[in-house]
């Protein structure tokens, strides 16, 4: 009887534990595509690092100075290839890859939106390349930054090492240029602002369109409704702002879904104009596959 009782007790509180498990993948068809957004997890983060915003729009936006702050990396799965865009802090990643039973030796390529610590972290396992299959897609003007600044580079420098003789550079296409696709369905933008070669992806299949912007937005809550609100730590606060509204008027005129890395998950969604700025929608959840 007593371990009859205990068995209940270790199969109520496995059941707790589980229901307490927040999602960390969920993936969505686009076109003949599959988009599979992995959480990194995530955490608060302090209005005190938004630069722009006036007390009266803090205060209606975030009423207790704090906005979710999460990190997302997507992996997008084609005919023949596995594609990461980015690859995050590399805390989750490994384990929700598995989840879907996608091994790092099947991941073909990584594109890269920028070369920050939280969408490099995953690159290496012990030191080593943890894709050890995978081409990586960088903007020049990333690369040329980041390998240009001695100290603040060496991290970037040391995760792109073992992939130096599988880097693809590239250039992206401005906003409302053709780009050529670097990859069938897959074109780059140039995002540039938050950093000097900030790349966002769009994924087209069929008649399904996603735009994954990497960090275009950190703060939705407040970025949406008000895009001129800049983060101190983009490189060029001026040009992020720019950036960030042509790509929500983009995505607005294109009917496009987008996908970022700092939305709270699942971290993609459609955007409309709102009363002020811009509003987001997230996907539904019943929507996952
Ligand atoms: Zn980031």
């Amino acid at each position: 009887m007593k371990k009859l009782v205990l068995l209940c007790i270790m199969a109520a509180s496995m059941n707790m534990a589980n229901a307490q498990e927040p999602e960390t993948v969920i993936t969505y068809a686009a076109g003949d595509f599959l988009i599979s957004i992995l959480s990194e997890g995530g955490n608060r983060g302090n209005a005190g690092s938004l630069q722009g915003a006036t007390e009266e729009q803090l205060k209606k936006y975030l009423p207790d100075g704090t906005f979710p702050l999460e990190t997302q990396v997507f992996l997008v799965r084609t005919k023949d290839k596995n594609i990461l865009i980015d690859t995050g802090h590399g805390k989750n990643l490994f384990k929700n890859l598995q989840s879907l039973g996608v091994d790092e030796s099947q991941i073909n390529v990584i594109l890269l939106t920028h070369l920050h610590g939280d969408h490099i972290g995953g690159m290496l396992r012990d030191g080593k390349a943890a894709f050890p299959n995978a081409e990586v897609y960088l903007s020049q003007a990333e690369h040329d930054y980041w390998t240009g600044l001695a100290e603040r580079g060496e991290a970037a420098g040391k995760a792109l090492a073992p992939y130096k003789d599988r880097l693809r550079l590239f250039t992206p296409a401005a906003p409302g240029e053709t780009s050529p696709e670097l990859l069938p369905g897959i074109q780059a933008l140039a995002a540039y602002g938050h950093t000097p070669g900030h790349t966002a992806f769009l994924i087209r299949s069929d008649d399904s369109k996603w735009l994954i912007w990497g960090d275009v937005i950190h703060a939705a809550p407040i970025q949406m409704p008000c895009p001129e609100v800049a983060l101190s730590f983009d490189v060029n606060p001026e040009q992020a702002i720019n950036t960030r509204k042509s790509m929500l008027e983009y995505a607005v005129q294109h009917r496009i879904t987008v996908g970022g890395m700092h939305i709270p998950f699942p971290a993609a969604g459609k955007v409309a104009k709102g009363k002020e700025g811009y509003v987001f929608s997230p996907l539904c959840f019943c929507e996952g596959i």
